[in-house]
């Protein structure tokens, strides 16, 4: 095996990525050995890269929690995962298996939680030290480029969906239809709901609707709100909002119907203000939701290798992540950029 890998590097927030030579980690007891594959490219990682939010990592770090690739070498006493097996480093990185949380399956909770390319290093790197108790496992049939965006863009959304509430027939309003929202919109049609898509670009919307989505509001329209209200006989039973734009939240929750759900995803910095009266008058629940677990990342999986959820996705070099990284900032991704390594010996 090398000794030398290539990764891009964060060592200053706010600056390009630095792509260099690290030494590649060797397993310890309990760890495992990635050789990646293919690395997704989330707005969480400009965000990470930025220092946007309250909780910040220590540079120099390595970005990237939707690395897909082979286990390469296995640490003592590792028994869950095999040398060949095809595994995903999520953004749970780890979990510490014994607070209330954990043992409640609430694992994405634990005070305890690592996140990967945030606190450990990540995925934009030719090799990733795991933890194969919180690995995800990607089923055969479905490519390691595929794979990639479901086990953050995929998960995120399939578990914020379910926390909607929303019940089959009913609408869901998904804002923002990027990395995360494209693949929310067919994780809602194929859970049986109807949705209607909101994002501030037009060619996003038209995508939207070429997967199904049945509404399409222009959040910068002239009244969003209230043709989303037209259009759905009164607001959405259950409100995704996966913008990381502060305008969106407010939007989100005008959109929300009479006691119904607004899930918020989206994590730009900062704050936005609630009104209070139509939030309690209309008893509406406004509910953070970070991730999914172990279980919900099984089943997002499942639905991405029977066919019914399809990232739409552009492949990069690693040594494209800087030029991807502004295109992402500025809007001008259409859907998911995934770094793949496949070429590379
Ligand atoms: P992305 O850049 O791929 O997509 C964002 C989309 O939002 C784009 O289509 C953009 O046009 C649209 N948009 C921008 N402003 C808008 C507005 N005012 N109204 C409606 N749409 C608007 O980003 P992504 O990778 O999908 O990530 C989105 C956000 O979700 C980021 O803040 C990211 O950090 C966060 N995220 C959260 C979790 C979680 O667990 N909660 C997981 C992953 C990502
Ligand atoms: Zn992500
Ligand atoms: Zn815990």
């Amino acid at each position: 095996m090398p000794h030398m890998m290539q990764a891009a590097v964060v060592e200053a927030f706010g600056q390009p990525l630095t792509l260099r030579a690290f030494e590649i980690p060797t397993a310890g007891p309990g760890q495992i050995l990635v050789k990646t594959e293919a690395c997704g490219v989330c707005h969480t990682d400009l965000h990470a890269a930025r220092g946007d939010w309250p909780v910040k990592p220590a540079p120099p770090f390595i970005p990237g929690h939707e690395g897909i690739g082979i286990v390469v070498e296995v640490g003592a006493g590792v028994e869950v995962v095999k040398l060949g097996d095809r595994v995903g480093v999520p953004w749970m990185y780890s979990a510490c298996g014994h607070c209330e949380y954990c043992l409640s399956a609430w694992e994405t909770v634990c005070p305890e939680m690592q996140f990967a390319g945030y606190t450990r290093n990540g995925g934009f790197a030719e090799y990733i030290l795991a933890d194969p108790d919180y690995v995800a496992r990607i089923p055969d049939g479905l490519s390691a480029v595929e794979a990639a965006p479901i086990i953050c863009a995929g998960v995120t959304t399939y578990k914020g969906l379910k926390e909607t509430d929303a019940k089959p027939g009913e609408w869901v309003a998904i804002s923002g239809v990027g990395g995360l929202g494209h693949l929310a919109v067919q994780y809602a049609i194929a859970m049986g709901l109807r949705v209607c898509a909101i994002d501030v670009d037009d060619g996003k919307l038209a995508h939207a609707s070429a997967l199904g989505a049945e509404v399409l509001v222009n959040a910068r329209g002239a009244d969003p709100i209230g043709d989303l209200k037209t259009a759905t006989g009164g607001g959405a039973h259950g409100v995704l909002i996966t913008a990381p734009s502060l305008a969106a939240f407010n939007q989100g929750v005008a959109m929300t119907r009479r006691h119904g759900t607004c899930v918020l995803v989206g994590l730009p910095p900062g704050e936005f203000p609630l009104p209070l009266f139509d939030v309690v008058a209309n008893c509406i629940t406004v509910r953070g939701s970070f991730v999914g677990t172990r279980k919900d990342m099984a089943e997002a999986l499942a639905f991405a290798a029977t066919g019914k959820v399809k990232a739409d996705i552009e492949l990069q070099p690693l040594s494209a992540i800087n030029a991807v990284f502004d295109r992402l900032e500025h809007g001008q991704v259409p859907s998911r950029v995934v770094l793949d390594f496949g070429s590379q010996s």
